[in-house]
Protein backbone atom coordinates (compact mmCIF):
# COMPACT_ATOMS: atom_id res chain seq x y z
CA UNK A 1 0.00 0.00 0.00
CA UNK A 2 1.25 3.33 -0.86
CA UNK A 3 0.76 7.09 0.08
CA UNK A 4 -2.30 7.19 -2.82
CA UNK A 5 -4.17 4.39 -1.39
CA UNK A 6 -4.12 6.76 2.05
CA UNK A 7 -5.22 10.19 0.36
CA UNK A 8 -7.96 8.78 -0.74
CA UNK A 9 -9.17 7.53 2.97
CA UNK A 10 -7.84 11.01 4.30
CA UNK A 11 -11.35 12.41 3.14
CA UNK A 12 -13.35 9.71 4.18
CA UNK A 13 -11.79 9.76 7.62
CA UNK A 14 -12.34 13.71 8.21
CA UNK A 15 -16.27 12.86 6.91
CA UNK A 16 -15.94 9.90 9.89
CA UNK A 17 -16.25 6.78 6.86
CA UNK A 18 -13.68 4.91 8.16
CA UNK A 19 -13.95 1.53 9.65
CA UNK A 20 -12.34 0.74 13.24
CA UNK A 21 -9.94 -1.27 11.70
CA UNK A 22 -9.60 1.42 7.90
CA UNK A 23 -9.25 4.13 10.91
CA UNK A 24 -6.05 2.11 12.69
CA UNK A 25 -4.68 1.28 9.84
CA UNK A 26 -4.72 4.97 8.06
CA UNK A 27 -3.16 6.25 11.81
CA UNK A 28 -0.54 3.85 11.73
CA UNK A 29 0.50 5.12 8.58
CA UNK A 30 0.36 8.72 9.78
CA UNK A 31 2.28 8.06 12.61
CA UNK A 32 5.39 7.38 9.96
CA UNK A 33 4.41 9.28 6.69
CA UNK A 34 4.75 13.33 7.45
CA UNK A 35 3.46 13.97 3.83
CA UNK A 36 -0.06 11.88 4.66
CA UNK A 37 -0.33 13.64 8.37
CA UNK A 38 0.92 17.36 6.50
CA UNK A 39 -2.29 16.32 3.87
CA UNK A 40 -4.87 15.26 6.86
CA UNK A 41 -3.92 19.03 8.12
CA UNK A 42 -4.51 20.69 5.55
CA UNK A 43 -7.72 18.76 4.32
CA UNK A 44 -9.01 18.90 8.06
CA UNK A 45 -8.56 23.01 8.02
CA UNK A 46 -10.27 23.29 4.68
CA UNK A 47 -13.34 21.35 6.14
CA UNK A 48 -13.42 23.31 9.31
CA UNK A 49 -13.17 26.46 7.59
CA UNK A 50 -16.44 25.62 5.27
CA UNK A 51 -18.19 24.36 7.85
CA UNK A 52 -17.74 27.38 9.91
CA UNK A 53 -19.11 29.26 7.45
CA UNK A 54 -21.83 26.78 7.02
CA UNK A 55 -22.87 27.77 10.35
CA UNK A 56 -23.20 31.57 9.33
CA UNK A 57 -26.65 31.11 7.46
CA UNK A 58 -25.84 34.59 6.21
CA UNK A 59 -27.20 35.21 2.70
CA UNK A 60 -25.36 37.87 0.61
CA UNK A 61 -27.27 41.35 0.31
CA UNK A 62 -28.78 42.39 -2.64
CA UNK A 63 -26.74 42.84 -5.43
CA UNK A 64 -23.30 41.99 -3.47
CA UNK A 65 -21.46 40.76 -6.97
CA UNK A 66 -22.36 44.50 -8.16
CA UNK A 67 -20.89 46.05 -5.33
CA UNK A 68 -17.81 43.84 -5.23
CA UNK A 69 -17.55 44.41 -8.74
CA UNK A 70 -17.71 48.76 -8.14
CA UNK A 71 -15.05 48.32 -5.48
CA UNK A 72 -12.94 46.81 -7.55
CA UNK A 73 -13.50 49.19 -10.12
CA UNK A 74 -12.27 51.99 -7.93
CA UNK A 75 -8.62 50.16 -7.81
CA UNK A 76 -6.45 53.55 -9.35
CA UNK A 77 -4.71 52.88 -12.28
CA UNK A 78 -0.72 52.40 -11.86
CA UNK A 79 0.85 56.05 -10.66
CA UNK A 80 -3.06 56.80 -8.97
CA UNK A 81 -2.35 57.98 -5.39
CA UNK A 82 -5.56 56.63 -3.82
CA UNK A 83 -4.55 52.80 -2.85
CA UNK A 84 -6.82 49.75 -3.18
CA UNK A 85 -7.33 49.30 0.64
CA UNK A 86 -8.77 53.24 1.06
CA UNK A 87 -10.76 52.32 -1.60
CA UNK A 88 -12.53 49.21 0.01
CA UNK A 89 -12.74 51.04 3.70
CA UNK A 90 -14.76 53.78 1.87
CA UNK A 91 -17.01 51.86 0.35
CA UNK A 92 -17.57 49.63 3.29
CA UNK A 93 -18.16 52.98 5.16
CA UNK A 94 -21.03 53.86 2.53
CA UNK A 95 -22.99 50.88 2.86
CA UNK A 96 -22.74 50.82 6.60
CA UNK A 97 -24.29 53.91 6.41
CA UNK A 98 -27.02 52.50 4.00
CA UNK A 99 -27.41 49.08 5.02
CA UNK A 100 -27.13 49.31 8.59
CA UNK A 101 -26.99 45.66 10.18
CA UNK A 102 -28.12 41.92 9.83
CA UNK A 103 -30.81 41.39 12.66
CA UNK A 104 -29.51 38.00 14.00
CA UNK A 105 -31.64 35.80 17.11
CA UNK A 106 -31.40 37.02 20.50
CA UNK A 107 -31.38 40.40 19.46
CA UNK A 108 -28.01 40.93 18.22
CA UNK A 109 -27.00 42.61 15.15
CA UNK A 110 -24.17 41.83 12.95
CA UNK A 111 -22.95 44.79 10.69
CA UNK A 112 -23.49 44.48 7.25
CA UNK A 113 -19.73 46.00 6.61
CA UNK A 114 -18.59 43.12 8.63
CA UNK A 115 -20.62 40.38 5.74
CA UNK A 116 -19.40 42.18 2.89
CA UNK A 117 -15.81 42.53 4.22
CA UNK A 118 -15.31 38.80 4.61
CA UNK A 119 -16.03 38.57 0.95
CA UNK A 120 -14.34 41.86 -0.40
CA UNK A 121 -11.39 40.64 1.60
CA UNK A 122 -11.47 37.64 -0.58
CA UNK A 123 -12.69 39.21 -3.70
CA UNK A 124 -9.57 41.12 -3.21
CA UNK A 125 -7.20 38.68 -2.41
CA UNK A 126 -8.37 37.41 -6.08
CA UNK A 127 -8.63 39.72 -8.41
CA UNK A 128 -5.25 41.23 -6.48
CA UNK A 129 -3.57 38.42 -7.73
CA UNK A 130 -5.28 37.95 -11.10
CA UNK A 131 -4.22 42.46 -11.88
CA UNK A 132 -0.89 41.78 -10.45
CA UNK A 133 0.11 38.53 -12.38
CA UNK A 134 -1.25 40.05 -15.30
CA UNK A 135 -0.91 43.56 -16.53
CA UNK A 136 1.37 44.85 -13.78
CA UNK A 137 3.43 41.93 -12.08
CA UNK A 138 5.82 44.20 -10.62
CA UNK A 139 3.99 46.70 -9.01
CA UNK A 140 2.58 45.71 -5.43
CA UNK A 141 -0.51 47.93 -3.62
CA UNK A 142 -0.49 47.37 0.12
CA UNK A 143 -3.64 46.40 1.49
ZN1 LIG B 1 1.79 8.53 3.15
Amino acid sequence: MDCSYFRERINLYVDGELGYLEVAELQQHLSFCPDCAAELAQVGEVRGALAAWGRLELAPPPAFAERVMAVAELEPLPGSPRPFGRAVSDTLEYLDEKLGSIPLPGGRHLPVKNVIGWGLATAAVVIGFERRHGRRSRELTPL
